[in-house]
């Protein structure tokens, strides 16, 4: 556990703050100076092939000893959000958690209160490391990266434990939405691959939305507002008619919550002759997009109808899918991950994601990539933390992976 924490401290030091507004691959530096660390400290473990490609993605295999067993991938993002600063972390480890509000040293007006954040009191007694709350943990995801390394170490040090080839994968850019773009599914070579980038113990992501993108363009009629009179065709205007009209009691991420698809109007922008908006369609079923889809066409004949100079077109474009549909075609997947979490004790919780994760991009280019739990709570924000017996859970729950999958046959191409 030690090295596990010493890892962790280690990692999060390391400015690797993703950038969205860059065409640079990765976004930052930093993600290239943390994955060198990480080459370095993979080969003295004996990964002997331990690289970082041309993209800064960083590449090992845990050598297999059992010669039937499918080659499996264990994949954490060393990018952290950029909606908090990742310079300068100063992780603080509390020790014998007392299980009251934690306040942060560097900026008291940073707590992380108990009755605010659920599943917090239960951790009374553990390890909790913090920022100083100036800036980011980063827990997302190098709680995810220490849990990796370690078991790596583990299986290293424990040449007997049964196991197949073991495709250790860490990636640049995820939290701005990057991070499968550069991943080349040949070089990966793992028939099943595992994110370590979620909560609680025991967690298990095995759905996610599906996601359209519509971008809806309402071009008007522009004139001088003193010559306007019965020329004018304000699409400003029309794109207020038209947010209106959208369902909002129902149908919305504000008002819906669960299993519920919503309609998400996200960017507007325009001026009197043309102006767009953007809306995010999600749902747990991908064929109700279309339906989504067909509400918005609905709006933008009424209000073609109303003002026959107005032209309302709406372009939709696919963004990922639910990997639960990917999933179905390798239930080993989820089924051995469940038996894993198990085998340690601990209660698997199937948790659905109003969100996409690498792993939906992942299952949808043919590698099924379930989510496991890390130890990571309140991320994207100063008051992030992680727990170190839940990261030491989750490097269990590797170990035990690894030898159930040693069990399994490649399965038939
Ligand atoms: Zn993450």
């Amino acid at each position: 556990m030690d090295m596990l924490l010493d890892r962790f401290l280690r990692y999060v030091r390391v400015e690797t703050t993703a950038v969205d507004e860059t065409e640079a691959y990765p976004s930052s530096p930093g993600q290239l100076e943390l994955g060198k660390i990480l080459v370095k400290e993979l080969l003295a473990l004996g990964l002997k092939d331990a690289k970082q490609n041309k993209h800064g993605i960083v590449l090992a295999t845990i050598p297999g000893n059992v010669k039937t067993a499918p080659t499996i991938a264990w994949l954490a993002h060393m990018d952290t959000s950029p909606e908090a600063s990742g310079k300068n972390v100063k992780p603080v480890v509390h020790k014998n958690y007392d299980g009251k509000d934690i306040v942060l040293p560097g900026d008291k007006s940073k707590v992380i209160r108990v009755a605010e954040t659920e599943g917090l009191k239960q951790l009374k007694g553990k390890t909790i490391i913090t920022s100083d709350g100036t800036t980011l943990l980063g827990a997302d995801d190098k709680a995810g990266v220490a849990v990796i390394v370690t078991a790596a170490a583990d299986l290293m040090a424990n040449p007997k434990i049964p196991r197949g080839p073991i495709r250790v994968v860490f990636t640049c850019d995820e939290e701005v939405g990057r991070g499968t773009a550069k991943i080349d599914l040949k070089e990966v070579n793992a028939s099943v691959a595992y994110t370590l980038d979620g909560g609680s113990a025991g967690a298990l992501e095995n759905e996610t939305f599906s996601a359209d993108l519509a971008t809806v363009t309402i071009t008007g009629v522009n004139i001088h507002p003193g010559l306007a009179t019965g020329k004018m065709v304000n699409s400003i205007r029309l794109a207020g008619q038209f947010l209106s009209r959208m369902p909002w009691h129902r149908l919305a991420p504000e008002t819906t919550s669960g299993r519920q698809p919503f309609l998400h109007p996200y960017v507007l922008e325009g001026g009197v002759a043309q102006s767009k908006i953007k809306i995010l369609l999600r749902s747990f079923v991908t064929k109700d997009l279309a339906k989504q889809a067909k509400i918005l066409q609905g709006i933008a004949a009424t209000i073609e109808a109303e003002h026959p100079k107005a032209k309302v077109e709406i372009d939709v474009k696919t963004q990922y899918r639910n990997m639960a549909e990917y999933l179905v075609k390798e239930p080993r997947a989820v089924k051995l991950a469940t038996e894993a979490i198990k085998k340690i004790g601990v209660k698997p919780i199937f948790e659905t994601i109003r969100g996409g994760t690498d792993g939906s991009r992942l299952s949808e280019m043919g590698l099924p990539t379930p989510n496991l739990f890390c130890g990571m709570h309140n991320f994207h924000s100063p008051l992030e933390y992680a727990c170190l017996e839940e990261m030491e859970l989750s490097v269990r729950t590797l170990i035990e992976l690894a030898q159930l999958w040693a069990k399994e046959k490649q399965r038939a191409a």
